[in-house]
């Protein structure tokens, strides 16, 4: 399986995770325009010799006319749902959501809107999602994805993190965790109080430290981890990063923040080495440009 991370944070919001010729877009929160601007650089930096390969079986597609098979949104607010309407009207394909986002937000032609349930793992194509409730200020799921040979967890957007949420995503491949601010930048900086209190509440957002004790408690078997849904105002990736490396230090794990544009490719398969090498400082992996 591979996980092409096209955008994080409150400027839109975009994963793909491709396998076996099933290509599944979680959240929408870009146009197709970006996203196959995404997908051309993943392909580019691939041709160079990175891990990319987003855009492997579609051949037959030039990646300005890529779409993806199906789209899933974690929850109704504009930074994750905000495309998904264009992509129901325009390229025709199906938009999963629970039944309270579907309530929620425009989703375009209900005729290919899918409800699932929050607590229900479903398919699509060789992909298996299995969703759980996040506290947060609409309707959100963490995401666990499957396709039978590794396992992916996107959580973001959540208040704080819920029972249960440890064991949902224990021995995921890869973690993708929020890792939304930074307590005392938040706190000095120019957000009006009422977000601010939105912010830190039980729905709102993750801290560098609420991500970090979640970290911290991760069981074996998690070879990556990507910072998400980072703060451009209320964050910095060197601190988030710093943050979560303490909170894994000894553990087998390779350390990312994910950038607010993309592309960031993720391979689900143990990067060479890695079930070697304990975290260290020089091996945090920061995004090229970041
Ligand atoms: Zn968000
Ligand atoms: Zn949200």
């Amino acid at each position: 399986m591979q996980i092409t991370i096209i955008a994080s944070g409150s400027g839109g919001n975009a994963t793909l995770f491709a396998s076996r010729g099933t290509r599944v877009l979680v959240d929408a929160g870009v146009g197709p325009r970006v996203l196959a601007q995404c997908l051309a650089a993943a392909a580019m930096a691939g041709a160079r010799g990175s891990t990319s390969d987003c855009t492997s079986g579609s051949t037959s597609r030039s990646t300005s006319e890529w779409t993806p098979d199906a789209i899933v949104i974690t929850h109704a607010h504009a930074d994750h749902v905000g495309v998904a309407a264009r992509y129901n009207k325009k390229h025709k394909i199906p938009i999963y959501a629970s039944e309270a986002t579907a309530r929620a937000a425009h989703l375009g032609d209900p005729e290919r809107v899918r409800l699932f349930s929050p607590r229900e793992p479903f398919a699509i194509g060789a992909l298996t999602f299995s969703p759980r409730p996040l506290p947060h200020d609409a309707a959100q799921v963490a995401l666990v994805v499957d396709d039978g040979a590794r396992r992916a967890a996107l959580v973001t957007d959540l208040g704080e993190v819920p029972p249960g949420l440890l064991e949902h995503v224990a021995g995921c491949d890869v973690l993708m965790l929020e890792s939304n601010y930074d307590e005392d930048m938040l706190d000095a900086g120019p957000y009006p109080q009422h977000l601010k209190r939105r912010i830190v509440s039980a729905r709102g957002h993750l801290s560098n430290a609420q991500a970090c004790a979640l970290l911290a408690a991760l069981p074996g078997g998690t070879h990556t981890v990507a910072l998400m849904h980072l703060s451009e105002n209320n964050n910095r990736p060197d601190l988030a990063l710093a943050a979560a490396r303490d909170a894994l230090l000894g553990k087998r794990a390779r350390l990312l923040a994910a950038p607010p544009r993309g592309p960031l490719v993720l391979d689900t398969a143990p990067p060479p080495g890695a079930a070697r090498a304990p975290i260290a400082a020089r091996q945090l992996g920061l995004f090229p440009g970041m």
